[in-house]
């Protein structure tokens, strides 16, 4: 098991996190021991960010102590494997939906490093006195204006880093995906810089993961 960013770990082509809560797994998926520690797969069909992981991403600035906005968490798959990084940071998740909040809620109670925020992600000022200082932003919304959801909430809390995972269907479903990516590209690069940007086929069709520096 090669460490090959804080906290996350690779072995066969196949990516784990540390599980936070020994014995215990979120969504399914695959527990092995090794030695005194136990490691959880993480799925890149069912989490975009260990996708891109897969596919290649360099950055990953994740660390022991970061604090994370994250936007359109719904149950929690992916932040629990977060949760397994930032051991003494934090994760607010947000959610507007009531039926995966319900589960986030649960898994909040055992993972005493997140935090649920039921709220609508276009209207950081509903939730902004709920969230302290963060170094993240990190968003997984399907719908047509994710790019203004993301830049808002990049104005309101200023991180230094952002990570936004773009599903060109939803934005346009006429259009070429590549096109889209490219307008997308041109939009945040106005304002930030990107420091890489990855489709994730096979894992999510027609999507692109954007990591950029504020
Ligand atoms: N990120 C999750 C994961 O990897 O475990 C999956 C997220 S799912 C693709 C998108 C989520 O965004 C849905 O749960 C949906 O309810 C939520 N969502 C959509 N619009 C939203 C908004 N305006 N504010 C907050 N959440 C929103």
């Amino acid at each position: 098991m090669k460490e090959i960013f804080e906290g996350v770990y690779k072995e066969n082509n196949k990516i784990f996190t540390k599980n936070l809560l020994p014995g215990r797994n979120v969504y399914g998926e695959k527990i092995i021991k090794i030695g005194g520690d136990e490691f959880r797969a993480w799925n890149p069909y069912r989490s975009k960010a260990s996708a891109a992981i897969l596919k290649g991403l360099k950055f990953f600035p994740f660390k022991n102590k970061s604090r994370i906005l994250y936007l359109g968490v719904a149950n929690g798959t992916t932040a629990s494997h977060f949760s397994d990084i930032v051991i003494d940071g934090i994760i607010y998740g947000v959610e507007i939906a009531f039926k995966p909040m319900k589960k986030f809620v649960k898994l909040c109670e055992e993972r005493k490093n997140m935090l649920p925020i039921m709220g609508d992600a276009s209207k950081p000022e509903e939730y902004e006195k709920l969230v302290e200082k963060i170094d993240f932003l990190y968003q997984d919304i399907a719908q047509k204006n994710q790019i203004e959801i993301f830049t808002k909430n990049i104005e309101k809390f200023s991180p230094k880093y952002g990570m936004i995972m773009v599903k060109a269907r939803s934005i346009a479903v006429n259009q070429k995906p590549k096109k889209i990516f490219e307008e997308v590209r041109k939009k945040l690069e106005k304002n930030y810089e990107i420091i890489e940007m990855i489709e994730l086929s096979p894992y999510a069709k027609d999507h692109v993961a954007i990591i950029l520096k504020i």
